[in-house]
């Protein structure tokens, strides 16, 4: 039952081969099972979950219908979860049950989805690797001495292992689509205010996205289409009528313009991993695609500044963790300032505590002008090259991450190496842009993706890219060995 994707689960439970309940039972064996060598769950739902599995089989034996009626999926922890701990991978919030559910959340409850629990996560969703959680490092099911990718590797390790067919993730600077690299997943970005932030725990507010993480596009599809939607309580969600995703993905390829930026292609990057980039344009071409060679001329400039705006983004939202109001509180403090240093130090882990420095200090008096402003002009620059690039194809193409999936701790002391793996996906944040990653190959017995970018509100056009290619590939259905 575990091999099923959400697609099949959706027409399993419509013809009644099995029901909900049976499924989210044999799910839930499964992680008991096998989730200690992972630890992908920080929080697991059991009670939640079967009782909407009971409800989603009433439903349809009431002749409901819908492609997430009774499907199992898992959030990512920083979603909050009313009455269930909503922990943010971080010791401050480890006390945390949320008030509220995210409106990303509701909606796909709403759908008819069962939540058999909160996925591990870096720490407020800061990292490449998931080694920052305060619940430990998750591994990588395809190797278990590698990371999964971050910051949603919980998501990613727990789809990949056939724990459960998808999971919700958000994305800061690549959190979907690198974990989705490192693990054979296909996982997509959306258009910044497409789905709702409300309820979705602050990192950096003007990159954070919510978004699917899946076996195949055709499920990132369905999954998206319950995540995505206006939201009055998200100042920054915009009011444009959802597509039918599923709709779209039989469209042909031919015609479409690709482009393939010169810049991807320089030092930095696994040779290994440029070949299948280009094995994956010739399969494209093959399906109708023409190619053209794009420049972004300011890319180069991409990770300095997002390492100044997210940090910047970060010192001000975490700033209302306090010890005060909810979370984490020191033992004893001897006055306010006692308080707030304590509880901000003994609550966060090493590399929030440097985030929230390196932040501050951007945006104090003195040094705004030298980096927050001059990295917010470098950010209208990489949104030019973009608007540019976009005027000549339809979708950009290129490796996901410059290196396969890195062994745990090999980055533990060198944080700017880890910061540099992200070239290939923040720019599409700084932008606002959607972006996906799909399976497309192996280095080492190590996942690789292929990244494809697309103009705003264009989800539609990176699924049936994806889905075509993957009707004509079959990278995305390997299975890890032990799982
Ligand atoms: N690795 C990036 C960071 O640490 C992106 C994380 C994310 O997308 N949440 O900021």
């Amino acid at each position: 039952m575990h091999h099923m994707t959400l697609a099949e689960i959706a027409r399993g439970l419509a013809d009644k081969k099995f029901s909900s309940e049976e499924l989210t039972k044999a799910l839930l064996a499964r992680i008991a099972q096998l989730d200690p060598q992972l630890n992908s769950f920080i929080s697991l739902t059991e009670e939640l979950a079967l009782s909407q599995a009971k409800a989603a089989d009433a439903r349809r034996a009431n002749g409901e219908s819908g492609a997430l009626l009774g499907a199992p999926i898992a959030h990512k922890d920083l979603f909050c979860t009313q009455g269930i701990r909503t922990s943010c991978g971080s010791k401050m919030l480890d006390n945390f049950k949320a008030p509220y559910d995210a409106t990303v959340v509701a909606k796909l409850a709403a759908a008819g989805t069962v939540t058999l629990g909160k996925t591990n996560m870096d720490e407020f969703a800061m990292g490449s690797a998931n080694e920052s959680s305060y619940y430990g490092a998750v591994k990588n099911p395809w190797n278990l001495e590698h990371v999964p990718g971050g910051s949603s590797g919980g998501s990613a390790a727990a789809v990949a292992a056939r724990l459960l067919p998808a999971a919700t993730a958000t994305d800061t600077g690549g959190s979907i689509r690198q974990p989705a690299a490192f693990t054979n997943l296909t996982g997509l970005k959306p258009t910044y205010g497409r789905v709702s932030r409300w309820g979705m725990i602050a990192y950096a507010s003007s990159l954070d996205q919510g978004g699917p993480l899946a076996r195949t596009a055709e499920d990132c599809a369905i999954l998206l289409q319950g995540m995505a939607g206006f939201d009055p309580n998200d100042s920054t969600s915009i009011d444009e009528p959802v597509p039918d995703y599923s709709a779209s993905l039989n469209g042909s390829l031919q015609g479409l313009r690709i482009g393939v930026p010169k810049e991807y292609f320089g030092a930095g990057l696994d040779p290994r991993i440029a070949e299948l980039i280009h094995n994956s344009v010739k399969e494209l071409e093959k399906l109708g695609a023409s190619i053209k060679e794009i420049s972004l001329p300011n890319m180069q400039h991409a990770i300095p500044a997002y390492y100044v705006i997210a940090p910047a983004e970060a010192s001000s939202n975490l700033s209302r963790f306090d010890g005060v109001r909810f979370g984490y509180r020191c033992e004893n403090p001897q006055n306010l300032v006692d308080l707030y240093k304590r509880s901000r130090g003994e609550g966060f882990g090493a590399e929030v505590q440097r985030r929230i420095m390196v932040g501050a200090y951007a945006l104090s008096a003195g040094y705004y002008d030298a980096y927050y402003l001059k990295a917010q002009k470098i950010r209208r620059l990489v949104k030019n090259d973009f608007m540019a690039a976009f005027n000549e194809v339809d979708i950009i193409l290129g490796p996901t991450t410059p290196n396969p999936a890195w062994k745990l701790g090999a980055k533990n002391s060198d944080p700017v190496a880890e910061y540099l793996e992200d070239v290939y996906t923040i720019t599409a944040n700084l932008a606002g842009l959607p972006g996906l990653s799909m399976p497309a190959g192996f280095v080492d017995g190590l996942p690789v993706g292929v990244q494809l970018l697309a103009p705003y509100f264009q989800e539609g056009r990176l699924l049936n890219v994806a889905h075509q290619y993957q009707l004509n590939s079959d990278w995305h259905t390997r299975t890890p060995t032990g799982f």
